[in-house]
């Protein structure tokens, strides 16, 4: 193997560095070298192209260095400062000669940037083959052997050229795979990469075969540096008559893409265009982020946490990259990240994470890691590429023959989701009943066991009560994530966000955002948790602000009880209706929300298509437990502050009540006239739980809201019931069982006895007073109140934690204002008709 390394002389350049700037000494800045976060920092800070820039003290030890530039001052370390280039004022004013240049002037850096000559350093990466030593050849005129054969060479070759102002330093590197760590070409390609940190890097494309060839693309991307594609051999993929949509890929990538011809020099001058474009930023390109899933991207996350800590990597290597690189057990990563401080406590965290996705995923996190990229390559291709030849799918692919047919596709997911809300109800009511016999057996054990009182009411009514109607749901959502887990594991999820895409694109959502919406049906809270795969802020926020629009489970109670008391006939269709109207009004407020929170255009995503894996029980079982667990914590401690909230909200002020009523039943049984005593309603007093809940601050709470609600229908008693809504949608028939108990019934109340109350309810004042309160109008207006309005504590909190507390109020006040209107139209014009 023979090494011609042709190394750039810096010397015979002249290119000096900030870091060789001694003290007083002053100089303009010509370009800042590394990537990401770094560069943004320190552009941000006003390094920019012409600053002028002065050395004030160094530290002690050389490090940091103190700079004034633009009137104040920073200081950066030697290895930051060691990438930015700088030049003599004077010879950056002698390569001006034409215009005068203020150096401390920033506005005139453009109309400099023009005036100086400058270097651009380019690399060529690719696979073997893919036409690099042409495209390089083409460029520079010169005579490289072509056919490199991998292995052969191990070795860059680089010249130097002029192109309008610029002085264009290309070098053609070894051909790749990949970025790894398995050849010395590879090895190599990446230290050209992160040492001699090239400007702009030209990413050489075989279109003939994308697939293989977007695999190192998707390193490039990892590592966050300025690429752009050149789609060679593009006539190629055109003789075989296959279409490529590059201006959509290049979208989708972030990248730009130019399709070239090396053997011709098709494309070649766009090229270079494109190179200075990306160079001057005059091309906005985008940064993406491959998405790994969320259980990498924790792992992914929580190694990044470690390796910001030591700023200086990130000076040349995205630390995006250097996690993912941990994370794929890479040998030679890891001999690099010792010489760091913290460079012990970074690998013991990678290597803890690596264990547990190894552990979960039953692979090794190579093999995890390479199947995300491929996933991404496939679902950005197939969105852009088609073929004309039918090509078999390959291994770990071919069930896409079905699921994502043209036509059989939407039918198929359409009977998967069935089966799985089926699956949830059906299956789920079984151990359903008996989690509420025991919820009621405790009760009762509670309350025969213990002394009457404030504690026992606490505990029975408060907290058995309030956790116990939450627990029972428990086993619909073991289900629920488990059908759930099946289908994000078994790699069907990504295609039923594929299916769905263009229904979501034209209420402006993204097809990824349609599982969290489906899960709303069950409950919003895991709904909103699962909203974390989307890619974008934007389609996140918006997803979680109409989930709330999502029927949950827990309002069906609600519906059942109203529907059988006041619809005889197209019962299922009314229930249906709610449903339907949900939908359509989210799909309505999301369009809505887009025009007027999100005006900018939309930036498309790739959707990834991993390839289909049998599942392992212990996988799907740990997916399932987490997501329980989540989904526990959260209601259990919020639903808990609640029910005791809700519970001493409906107990106290306790003696005053107490005495009064005792007092008054007293009195009256005291005047032993019996003449007196019947025309005295003393039943009234022997309902003294009713009575205690008028007095309570949630009576009060309900009169108080009475004015507010009273256009719509309402009177204090379903203001009463509409506030404990609040707290767990399914307590609005709990409420109202207390509340319409008849003054002689001391017994339960059954749902058959509440239907006939309900239809006994009258007004007790106001205009309409006498007259009977549910109509089917006000029990389909008060329907629809319930769907829309206040989303409940539990969602409250599930968006707090999410995007915020600022949305959370948005949220609640939007959706209420809604419900208001809504049910004021339907029962106002619907008075008018009926
Ligand atoms: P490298 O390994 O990436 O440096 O690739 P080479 O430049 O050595 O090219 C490999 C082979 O592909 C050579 O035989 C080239 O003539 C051929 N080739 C390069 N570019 C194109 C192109 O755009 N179209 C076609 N048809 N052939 C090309
Ligand atoms: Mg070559």
């Amino acid at each position: 193997m023979h090494c011609k390394i042709q190394k750039v002389n810096l010397e015979e350049q002249h290119i000096r560095y900030l870091s060789d700037l001694a003290t007083n000494e002053t100089a303009v800045i010509i370009k800042i070298k590394g990537y990401g976060a770094f560069r943004k920092r320190i552009r941000e800070m006003g390094f920019v192209r012409g600053t002028a820039i002065k050395v004030i003290k160094k530290a002690p030890l050389q490090d940091p260095i103190e700079y004034e530039l633009m009137g104040h001052r920073v200081s950066l370390r030697t290895s930051e400062a060691q990438l930015i280039e700088i030049a003599t004022p004077e010879d950056f004013q002698r390569a001006d000669t034409q215009t005068h240049i203020d150096i401390s002037c920033r506005e005139d850096v453009k109309q400099q940037k023009k005036n100086f000559s400058k270097t651009i350093q380019v690399a060529l990466v690719g696979n073997p083959n893919c036409g690099k030593t042409s495209i390089f050849n083409q460029i520079t005129g010169k005579h490289e052997r072509v056919g490199n054969y991998s292995g052969v060479t191990v070795g860059a070759k680089t010249a130097n050229f002029n192109l309008q102002d610029y002085t264009i330093e290309l070098t053609d590197l070894p051909g790749t795979y990949s970025i790894s760590e398995y050849s010395p070409e590879e090895l190599f390609v990446r230290e050209h990469l992160s040492e001699k940190l090239p400007d702009v890097v030209i990413n050489v494309v075989d279109a003939s075969n994308l697939e293989r060839n977007l695999f190192l693309t998707t390193q490039l991307i990892d590592m966050n540096i300025r690429v752009i594609i050149a789609l060679n051999m593009y006539d190629e993929l055109l003789k075989k008559g296959d279409r490529l949509d590059y201006h959509y890929l290049s979208k989708l990538i972030g990248i730009p893409i130019v399709p070239t011809v090396a053997t011709n020099a098709k494309g070649i001058g766009t090229l270079l265009d494109k190179v200075i474009d990306v160079f001057e930023e005059t091309e906005t390109t985008r940064h993406i982020h491959i998405s790994y899933g969320n259980d990498i991207n924790s792992s992914i996350q929580r190694i990044k946490a470690a390796v910001k800590k030591h700023d200086t990597i990130n000076d040349s290597l995205h630390s995006q990259f250097v996690a993912i690189k941990l994370l794929e057990d890479d040998k030679t990563f890891k001999e690099h990240i010792r010489s760091f401080d913290n460079s012990q406590e970074i690998i013991t965290i990678a290597q803890e994470e690596v264990q547990r996705l190894e552990r979960e995923h039953n692979t090794k996190t190579e093999t995890l890691i390479t199947d995300a990229k491929y996933a991404f390559i496939r679902g950005a291709l197939k969105e852009t590429y088609t073929s004309s030849s039918i090509q078999k799918e390959p291994k770990g692919y071919k069930a896409d023959a079905l699921l994502t047919h043209r036509w059989l596709g939407i039918p198929l997911f359409v009977l998967f989701m069935w089966a799985m809300f089926h699956l949830t109800f059906s299956l789920g009511s079984y151990p359903m009943t008996w989690i509420e016999n025991g919820v009621d057996a405790l009760r009762m054990l509670t309350q025969n066991s213990m002394q009457e009182g404030m504690l026992c009411d606490l505990l029975v009514d408060g907290i058995i009560g309030g956790v116990g109607g939450v627990i029972v749901f428990l086993p619909n959502i073991l289900i629920l994530f488990f059908c759930i887990s099946l289908m994000e594991d078994t790699g069907y999820m990504a295609r039923a966000a594929f299916i769905m895409d263009k229904i979501m694109h034209s209420i402006g959502l993204h097809g990824k955002s349609f599982i969290p919406m489906l899960m709303g049906f069950g409950c919003n809270v895991p709904a909103i948790m699962a909203t974390r795969t989307l890619d974008s802020k934007k389609d996140r926020l918006l997803t979680i602000l109409i989930i709330p629009f999502m029927s949950c489970s827990a309002r069906l109670p609600v519906y059942i009880l109203f529907i059988s008391a006041f619809f005889v006939q197209y019962q299922s269709l009314i229930l249906l209706s709610l449903y339907l109207f949900g939908i359509l009004l989210a799909a309505l407020m999301a369009i809505i929300f887009k025009k007027l929170f999100f005006k900018k255009a939309d930036v498309p995503f790739v959707m990834e298509l991993p390839p289909y894996r049998m599942p392992t029980l212990r996988n799907i079982g740990s997916h399932t437990w987490n997501k329980s667990v989540q989904y526990l914590t959260k209601m259990g401690t919020v639903i808990l502050v609640a029910s005791i909230l809700l519970w001493a909200l409906g107990y106290f002020p306790r003696e005053e009540v107490n005495e009064l009523a005792s007092k008054q039943v007293e009195e009256v049984e005291n005047l032993h006239i019996d003449k007196l005593y019947s025309s005295f309603d003393t039943s009234q007093f022997k309902n003294s739980e009713a009575n205690q809940l008028e007095n309570s601050y949630l009576g009060r709470l309900g009169h108080f809201v009475e004015p507010a609600i009273a256009p719509l229908g309402f009177d204090w008693k379903i203001g009463i019931s509409v506030i404990t809504g609040m707290f767990a949608k399914e307590l609005v028939v709990s409420s109202m069982g207390v509340l319409y108990r008849s003054p002689d019934d001391e017994s339960e109340i059954s749902s058959h006895n509440l239907t006939e109350k309900l239809h006994q309810q009258r007004y007790e004042t106001g205009v309409k007073k006498g007259e009977k309160i549910f109509t089917p109008l006000l029990a389909y207006s008060f329907m629809l109140f319930i769907l829309l309005y206040f989303p409940c504590v539990a969602v409250f909190a599930a968006i707090r934690h999410e995007v915020g507390l600022r949305w959370a109020i948005f949220s609640a006040f939007y959706t209420t204002a809604l419900a208001w209107i809504v049910a004021y139209i339907v029962y106002n014009v619907g008075s008018i008709f009926l």
